[in-house]
């Protein structure tokens, strides 16, 4: 029997990571993610990036409140939806898609119940990140929620293969 590269690939290494950014990248965005907070409230943004196949590489952070100064004015995230198409005119400047988004919580990195009914991006196969802990020390995944949405309020969670789901990489 012959297999083609990419299969043998795929069978030793398993199905390429849904997600992928760079460790610097990833620091500073936690870093910058948990300055936010103020150690008092949440904080997020939408990761910005490009897509290859099925992998989503992230490339830059844009933070909720620079769109919406107004989204943690109860200490939670609530961006309002109208300042979406700001979102999409900074992607097609910059050449970019909305790869996931992320956000932050005080303590652990499980979905709320908010967090499951408004998910930021409503299209089946959106990630969302949730970091614990206010993000201090960036925490890496295998440390953090990992949820896709599936439609109709419905959500995976891959946070425990967060490892194979979402790779940290040096380049
Ligand atoms: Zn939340």
């Amino acid at each position: 029997m012959r297999f083609s590269i990419a299969t043998l690939a795929r069978a030793i290494l398993g199905p390429p990571p849904k997600l992928v950014c760079s460790s610097a990248t990833w620091r500073e965005g936690a870093a910058e993610l948990n300055r936010r907070t103020g150690g008092h409230r949440e904080s997020g943004a939408f990761l910005l990036g490009l897509r290859q196949g099925e992998t989503r590489q992230i490339v830059s952070f844009l933070y909720y409140d620079d769109v919406d100064p107004t989204c943690f004015r109860h200490g939670i995230v609530e961006f309002d939806g109208r300042k979406l198409g700001q979102v999409w005119r900074v992607c097609q400047d910059r050449g970019l898609m909305v790869v996931a988004d992320i956000h932050v919580h005080p303590a652990g990195y499980g979905q709320s119940g908010s967090d499951k009914a408004n998910p930021m991006i409503a299209e089946a196969g959106h990630i969302a990140l949730i970091l614990p802990n206010y993000a201090t020390g960036a925490p890496a995944p295998g440390a953090i929620g990992i949820f896709e949405y599936r439609g109709n309020r419905q959500w995976l969670d891959h946070s425990r293969q967060g490892r194979r789901i979402f790779k940290l990489s040096w380049w």
